[in-house]
């Protein structure tokens, strides 16, 4: 089913959403199955699952000289969503991405998932490589996710890259991301918030938010959009903190802003456990806030980690 269909069917009510990531190359799908068990208590109406583009490998050869290869860790998104929606009969949602794939590629892709009976797509730019020090497009592929929305609406109308086929549409409801603290590259709030509404204006169905640890800035960013005619569903993004690290790299690789009273509370404590104790309370006070907000769905990141997501939820399901 369509996400914005879970929404309109839950008339009102707030809903729990999970993302995920396969598992590192190597390991088996069975990590998967165990972070559904945990979250299946909770009714998700669709999950989430992360695409990743190859990184770099370096190999050192015997006669010293070191390779660069492309390597990609975490492969398997469409097969876990597969996989999910045949064991668990919940919606899957895989993300797209324009780093890694040519145009034609992400036409098949699109053509397999929609075969596999994938109802929703969340259609992005996609990470740099790691080792690159901006995004680069992959030849013959896409630079924006507004270029890849734009394949994905065509296809919804029947129009593949070479020929029209009026019988053949496919039917994605497509999410975007949204940044209610502006995306990292872009020069100014406006700018990026531009291109958001353009997103829409383009097709999207529902934003996705970038986490966020400061309430105000969701709100304001809901307010913005609504005063600018985007109407579509706002589901707020939501990343436990697990350590003290995270006080100086979210803020860093996100450009978000970790309210004093957060910061000073985790940079307070003595280990992982007092900072997860310390979040959790913070985001439980923020959940609850945001259900008065009306937010239609709450989407925790989890990183595959279930234990931290699931100490909030439980206290608001
Ligand atoms: P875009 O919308 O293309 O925006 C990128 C930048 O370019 C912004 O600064 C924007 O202002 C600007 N811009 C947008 N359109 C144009 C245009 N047409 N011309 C010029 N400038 C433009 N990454 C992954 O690799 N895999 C994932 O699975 C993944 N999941 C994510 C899920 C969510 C909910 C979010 C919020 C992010 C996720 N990301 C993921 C990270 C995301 O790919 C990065 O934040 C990336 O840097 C930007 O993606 P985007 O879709 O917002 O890009």
């Amino acid at each position: 089913m369509k996400i914005i269909d879970h929404i309109k069917n839950a008339k009102g009510k707030t809903l729990f959403s999970f993302e995920l990531l396969p598992p590192a190359k190597g390991q088996g799908i069975q990590s998967i199955f165990n972070t559904m068990d945990e979250l299946m208590e909770f009714n998700p109406p669709f999950i989430d699952v992360t695409y990743h583009r190859e990184d770099y490998l370096y190999k050192q050869h015997p006669n010293g000289l070191l390779e660069r290869v492309a390597y990609r860790k975490r492969p398997g998104t469409v097969a876990i969503c597969a996989a999910i929606m045949n064991k668990y009969k919940v919606d899957a949602v895989p993300h797209l991405i324009c780093g890694g794939f040519t145009k034609e590629e992400t036409e098949n892709a699109l053509i397999d998932l929609d075969f596999l009976g994938i109802d929703n797509v969340l259609v992005l730019r996609g990470d740099a490589r790691k080792g690159d020090p901006d995004f680069i497009p992959t030849p013959g592929g896409h630079a924006y996710a507004t270029e890849l929305l734009a394949q994905v609406v065509d296809m919804n109308n029947g129009k593949y890259l070479h020929e029209d086929i009026e019988g053949s549409k496919t039917n994605f409801c497509i999410g975007v991301a949204g940044y209610p603290e502006k995306h990292f590259e872009a020069p100014n709030f406006n700018t990026d918030f531009k291109w958001l509404k353009k997103k829409v204006e383009m097709g999207a169905n529902f934003i996705v938010t970038q986490m966020f640890y400061n309430i105000d800035r969701y709100k304001e960013f809901v307010i913005k959009c609504r005063d600018n005619g985007i109407d579509v569903p706002i589901i707020p993004g939501l990343k436990p903190l697990t350590n003290k690290k995270q006080l100086i790299s979210l803020p860093k690789i996100f450009h978000l802003d970790i309210p004093e009273e957060l910061s000073s509370a985790i940079e307070e404590c003595k280990t992982n456990a007092d900072v997860q104790k310390v979040s959790t309370e913070w985001m439980v006070n923020m959940c609850k806030e945001l259900i008065d907000f009306g937010v239609p769905v709450l989407h925790f990141y989890t990183m595959s980690n279930p234990g931290p997501t699931k100490k909030i939820v439980e206290q608001l399901a």
